[in-house]
């Protein structure tokens, strides 16, 4: 039931028909018996601002934040946490009674849930990480690896300007290497994190030179549709333990529901079947 007290907060992104985030949130919050409500908004470019400025004040508790709109996120916000400025991006907005914005970043807080999940035998500081992509994801990616203990984290990117771009403000512990050299980039390195867009929907023709992994090394996709990428297909071909990206959305909206209704989502809600349902992949 919803009453007229009802905490309300939502999804903020263009497209949003697809977000898996409503059904996540509403099932925590039936599940938890919170009075509460959880919608998407899709708002056209230059109504991103508009939306939020509409709320300020606490017209509703908060939004999560997806593509295109997470860097605009993070401008419009009047304290952002450290972790949404070292990844120069926001995926959570709280809208406080005094009018202030708070922004946070909780996508490496899901990555490294993924990790404990999937795969808990993994240690990020036993060694060096390996990043594929350096964009939005990746920044964010790299600097929760770095906070969490990764002793080095080299970022491999097709354009190899924009990686030396991201170390250049992540600091010493990550690296840039081209596309050329990610056979390098893998060789010892304890985890391979693909935080590109290619392998998106299928569409492979995206070579990575898994081989050059060692044996224990886990691979992850960010991307979840389809569940099983190309990339994640030819790690366990290899015998490579592997995270998905599900996991990871899943880990990054536990800390956003938090935020939004003061409790954590209760044990025992099968969201990742509810997700799976959604992609129209098997529950097994
Ligand atoms: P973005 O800012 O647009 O960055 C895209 C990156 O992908 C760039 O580094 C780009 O390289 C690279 N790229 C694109 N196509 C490529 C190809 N065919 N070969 C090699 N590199 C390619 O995107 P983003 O926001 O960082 O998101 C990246 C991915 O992570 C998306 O698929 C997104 O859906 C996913 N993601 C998932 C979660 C989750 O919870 N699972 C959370 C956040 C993001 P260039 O610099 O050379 O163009």
């Amino acid at each position: 039931m919803i009453s007229g007290c009802a905490i309300v907060a939502g999804v903020v992104g263009r497209p949003i028909a697809h977000s898996l985030s409503p059904q996540i949130h509403n099932a925590w919050l039936e599940a938890a018996g919170v009075d509460g409500v959880y919608v998407p908004f899709a708002p056209d470019d230059r109504g991103f601002e508009r939306l939020v400025e509409g709320f300020r004040g606490g017209a509703i508790r908060g939004l999560n934040v997806t593509l295109p709109f997470k860097e605009a996120a993070l401008a419009i916000s009047s304290q952002p946490s450290e972790a949404a400025q070292a990844a120069g991006a926001a995926n959570v907005l709280v809208f406080e009674p005094d009018g202030r914005i708070v922004a946070d970043n909780t996508d490496g807080v899901g990555l490294l849930r993924a990790f404990r999940a999937q795969a808990p035998q993994w240690d990020v500081a036993a060694g060096p990480v390996a990043v594929l992509g350096a964009g939005g994801a990746a920044r964010g990616a790299v600097a929760a690896l770095i906070a969490a203990g990764a002793p080095e984290v080299r970022v491999v990117n097709r354009t190899l300007a924009k990686a030396e771009t991201l170390v250049g403000m992540l600091g010493p512990k990550a690296r840039a290497l081209p596309w050329s050299r990610a056979a390098d980039a893998f060789g010892e390195a304890t985890a391979v994190i693909n935080a590109t867009s290619g392998g998106l929907d299928g569409a492979d023709g995206f070579d990575i030179p898994l081989a050059a992994t060692p044996e224990a090394c886990v691979v992850m996709d960010m991307v979840y549709k389809p569940l099983a990428t190309g990339l994640l297909k030819a790690a366990r071909a290899l015998g490579r333990p592997t995270v998905d990206g599900l996991e990871m959305l899943i880990g990054q909206a536990v800390p956003s529901f938090e935020a939004f209704f003061g409790v954590s989502p209760p044990a025992g809600v099968d969201v990742r079947g509810l997700a799976l349902k959604a992609l129209g992949e098997k529950t097994a």
